[in-house]
């Protein structure tokens, strides 16, 4: 762990960051209606696929951070976009709290108010413009060519625009193009 994720780690709580609404925000949404009833036991931490290889992502802080109220800190965490949405932890929990769910309710939350990882927002960016969700560089296509492969198939760019309308991330990116 570098020193900095220590530190980000250790830093207390000020009263001045607890949010004693967020929590009800949270479980009003579809999927993060049971948060209150996790009891930290660490169920989630320990099955899951990505805190096994990170030393920062601990889902069982996430689903607590929440609880506290502590909005601003879990909205604008990088480790809440590494979750791979595989379900473990929500399969596994105790209290049968739909973590992975609360998770997702968290990430459109931070994009409703344009906290998007950049990554992501390239993402999103070269899926509407070309339905694949990475820019697929000219060399590639036309070794391709050489092979005798056929050309890749046109995304459906209108479709995929169609539904991703209303999507929090869309307003990242039009804050982006303004
Ligand atoms: S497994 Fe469930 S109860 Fe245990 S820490 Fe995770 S969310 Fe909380
Ligand atoms: S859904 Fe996310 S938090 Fe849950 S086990 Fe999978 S990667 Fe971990």
């Amino acid at each position: 762990m570098t020193e900095q994720e220590q530190k980000q780690q250790q830093k207390r709580i000020e009263p001045c960051e607890i949010n004693p609404k967020f929590k009800y925000e949270v479980a009003k949404m579809h999927g993060g209606e049971k948060l209150m009833r996790c009891f930290q036991c660490g169920t989630c931490t320990s099955d899951c696929p990505i805190a096994r290889f990170s030393e920062t992502y601990r889902p069982r802080q996430i689903i607590r951070m929440a609880q506290l109220g502590l909005k601003d800190r879990v909205l604008k965490s990088d480790t809440l976009w590494l979750c791979a949405a595989c379900f473990t932890c929500t399969d596994r929990c105790p209290q049968d709290v739909e973590v992975a769910s609360v998770i997702r309710v968290l990430r459109n939350m931070a994009a409703e108010e344009g906290v998007v990882p950049q990554v992501f927002i390239e993402e999103a960016a070269s899926i509407l413009e070309s339905g694949y969700a990475y820019r697929i560089p000219e060399l590639r296509m036309k070794k391709r060519e050489t092979l005798g492969l056929p050309p890749l198939p046109k995304g459906n760019v209108e479709s995929i625009r169609k539904s991703l309308r209303g999507v929090s991330i869309m307003k990242c990116l039009e804050k982006k193009s303004d």
